[in-house]
């Protein structure tokens, strides 16, 4: 089974994935991950990947397609999928039906997780990842604290991306260039749109059912 997880920034993609990773034995596959271990290789490339995403913009095509398609092309990865973050564009939706087609895989299930735009704001500047264990906790819904988290605060750190003047310009993106994805996975029967705005562990409820009757 591969899975696509859809939404703004701020939705709920990564958390949620991570939960049915577990849950279905599934490889989270998050081209935002992928992007900043680029950036910290301190490459050529991952400099000019840090310059586009700080700005709030999108990463080219190409550079998606390529890791994309070494991802696919492992034998792991097969129908094991979920993607988080994955595909932006039209034309990277396009792009995954010919690769997937190309090792005979395909998408079983479209998550969108839809949330209003004054939570999505408080989400992206409220959030706070821990540099040593990778959590990622909220200082206005899930602050860090003793009981969800072993680290020191000092490891709490901000994503370089996640600041107020590069929220708006980052979700006018995803409502310009991501947004049109909704319509082709209608489409194809494949999407389910579900309210993103609630508890984590509601929402991840409601995707739960979605994806174990999937697996009948
Ligand atoms: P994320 O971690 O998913 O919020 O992604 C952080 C940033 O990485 C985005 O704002 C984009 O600049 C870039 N990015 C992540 N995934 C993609 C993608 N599929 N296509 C283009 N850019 C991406």
């Amino acid at each position: 089974m591969n899975l696509i997880i859809f939404g703004a920034p701020g939705s709920g993609k990564g958390t949620q994935s991570d939960n049915l990773s577990k849950d279905f034995s599934l490889i989270k596959i998050s081209t935002g991950d992928l992007l900043r271990n680029e950036i910290d290789k301190r490459s050529e490339l991952g400099k000019k990947i840090k310059d586009t995403i700080d700005k709030g913009s999108l990463v080219s095509d190409i550079i998606i397609n390529n890791l994309i398609q070494d991802i696919l092309s492992e034998k792991k990865n097969i129908n094991r999928l979920i993607f988080d973050g994955y595909p932006r564009t039209l034309n990277q939706a396009k792009s995954l039906e010919l690769l997937l087609n190309k090792f005979n895989q395909k998408i079983n299930c479209v998550i969108s997780l839809s949330v209003e735009k004054d939570i999505i704001i408080k989400r992206i500047i409220g959030r706070q990842i821990c540099s040593k264990c990778g959590l990622t906790f909220n200082e206005f819904f899930y602050p860090s604290n003793n009981k969800n988290h072993d680290c020191d605060l000092k490891f709490l750190v901000k994503r370089t991306d996640d600041q107020e003047s590069t929220i708006m310009t980052r979700y006018d993106t995803y409502l310009k260039q991501s947004l049109p994805i909704i319509n082709f996975y209608k489409e194809k029967n494949l999407l389910h749109e579900i309210n993103g705005s609630g508890k984590i562990a509601s929402i991840y409820k409601e995707i739960y059912a979605i994806i174990s009757a999937l697996k009948g």
